[in-house]
């Protein structure tokens, strides 16, 4: 017997904290999904929490998805791929039955991502990430740049566009986190007021351990959740 007991106990931690948040806000549970952020966690861990009933997982690096895949394989559960990805990794990572690729962020990402996909003659599920809290270090395109950039990418066929993914600014002042979510979510409502075609942004994925409730309360479709499951990740 394994003695992951614990992932189950912090799960149910997690949905409470859900519950909460979507008391306050008027929302139902149900409207959120909850994708487990599994970097640096091993296969049997991962496994059984997808074990548990949550089927959805993140990976962030394209050799930790190739690593896992065939541990994972035989396991029914969905990957998304949630990190910074170089152009040269694109062609691996769509080996690995990956759904969604989360952090659409450059035009030349996303034309070399076209281009593979038109030679495998398949399509690609994307979130375009934005970068709401301005910080240098993070990934995303301008938050002004968005509307231009979902454009742009609506003209490339075997990508579809299904939402909008930011991280919140690490920072303990709640007003601030909360206006990364809010700049996501008008965002968002831009987009759709665009009408353009072949684009859908029905999800908004944003929130993660620290900061779930605020992201919740703005609008979130999906929370990433990796160290509040897992524990403190060791690199
Ligand atoms: C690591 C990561 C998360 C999860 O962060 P936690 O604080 O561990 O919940 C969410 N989203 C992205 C893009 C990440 O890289």
């Amino acid at each position: 017997m394994n003695n992951f007991e614990y992932i189950k106990q912090n799960i149910a931690e997690i949905n409470k904290r859900i519950t909460l948040a979507c008391e306050k806000s008027a929302r139902r549970a149900e409207e959120i999904k909850l994708l487990l952020v599994t970097k640096t966690v091993s296969p049997d861990k991962i496994s059984y929490a997808i074990g548990c009933g949550y089927p959805l997982i993140g990976e962030n690096k394209v050799q930790e998805v190739r690593d896992k895949y065939a541990a994972l394989e035989k396991i029914p559960h969905e990957t998304h791929f949630i990190g910074h990805l170089q152009t040269n990794k694109i062609k691996d990572l769509l080996r690995y039955n990956v759904s969604f690729i989360q952090s659409l962020d450059r035009i030349d990402l996303a034309q070399k991502l076209q281009s593979r996909l038109e030679t495998d003659n398949r399509s690609m599920n994307v979130l375009v990430q934005v970068n709401t809290s301005l910080e240098e270090s993070k990934f995303g395109i301008g938050p002004e740049k968005a509307l231009g950039f979902v454009k742009e990418v609506s003209k490339l066929k075997n990508i579809k566009v299904k939402g909008l993914m930011t991280i919140g600014k690490l920072t303990d002042n709640e007003d601030e986190v909360r206006a990364c979510f809010r700049l996501l979510k008008n965002l968002k409502n831009e987009i759709v007021a665009e009408g353009i075609e072949g684009v859908c942004m029905d999800e908004l994925s944003m929130g993660m351990s620290g900061d779930l409730e605020i992201a919740v309360e703005e609008g979130a479709t999906m929370i990433r959740v990796g160290s509040a499951i897992f524990g403190e990740r060791q690199y």
